[in-house]
């Protein structure tokens, strides 16, 4: 019993770092061509980015996770995400530094 368990454990995790190492590579490519994690196209020059993606695709990609058709840490997880506090426009004064919760 104790054995299966362990057995199974250990086959997560190998699969785990296999997932972070793709979706580590994934998201270093699409960043230096500056490309949205999400759908991969080009990210303009000036436009809004969060999370590594376009506004547009950000906006969906939330409204996926709030109708439990995706978790926000499987988007992480396979790249298509950047975690929070990464990437996006840096806050340009106290105020807005303040809201976002960086200090
Ligand atoms: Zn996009």
């Amino acid at each position: 019993m104790s054995e299966i368990a362990f057995r199974v454990v250990k086959e997560w995790d190998v699969v785990k770092v296999r997932i972070t190492e793709e979706a580590k590579k994934r998201v270093d490519l699409l960043l230096s061509q500056k490309r949205c994690l999400g759908c991969g196209e080009k990210l303009t020059e000036g436009e809004q980015v969060k999370r590594g993606m376009h506004a547009t695709c950000y906006q969906a990609a939330r409204r996926a996770i709030r109708a439990n058709r995706i978790s926000e840490s499987t988007l992480i997880r396979e790249g298509k995400m950047l975690q929070p506090g990464v990437g996006g426009r840096k806050p340009s004064n106290d105020f807005t530094r303040e809201l976002s919760g960086r200090s």
